[in-house]
């Protein structure tokens, strides 16, 4: 798998990373964040969705309870916080498959879906550093090419 790091100094840079993926996303696409708590992955959750709606004052609550927001954005977008998933297979129960066969999909804390995610998923890794974050995209697959030309513009 390739892959291509970028360096968030602040917030904004991490807003700024979300508008560079929203221009990219596609039907179909699964983006995996991971990170632990407080890496940033509501946080670019909420700037990717935000620039998607063309509106940069949108609520994006964090989908931590509900497990999953879906938003009716040009490219339909479904955001999962799967940190109180108990087991994989609820992830069938609340509608995976349908989901992605009608829009886009970024899942927060993906290794509590047990694997259940297409091999040609992108992931997202941020971690800290210093006072910023480090942002690493990793894939294979024609859904990570797109996404990691759209960073390097
Ligand atoms: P997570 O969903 O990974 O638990 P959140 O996005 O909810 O994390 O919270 C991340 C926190 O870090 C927020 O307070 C946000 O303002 C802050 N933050 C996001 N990106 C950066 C960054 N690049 N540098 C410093 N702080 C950041
Ligand atoms: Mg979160």
């Amino acid at each position: 798998a390739r892959s291509l790091e970028r360096f968030l100094a602040d917030e904004a840079a991490t807003f700024s990373l979300g508008e560079d993926l929203a221009m990219a996303i596609r039907p179909g696409d699964v983006l995996l964040l991971d990170g632990d708590l407080g890496a940033g992955k509501t946080t670019l959750a909420r700037s990717l969705i935000r620039a998607l709606a063309d509106n940069p004052r949108l609520e994006v609550p964090s989908p931590t309870f509900t497990l999953v927001q879906s938003y009716d954005t040009p490219v339909p977008l479904h955001h999962f916080d799967l940190y109180r998933l108990s087991h994989g297979s609820e992830l069938d129960e609340l509608g995976f498959e349908e989901m992605l066969s009608d829009g886009a999909v970024l899942v927060e804390w993906p290794d509590r879906g047990d694997g259940r995610f297409p091999r040609d998923s992108v992931h997202l890794a941020l971690e800290h550093e210093g006072e910023g974050r480090r942002a690493m995209l990793s894939g294979e697959g024609p859904a990570f090419e797109r996404m990691a030309r759209s960073l390097l513009m």
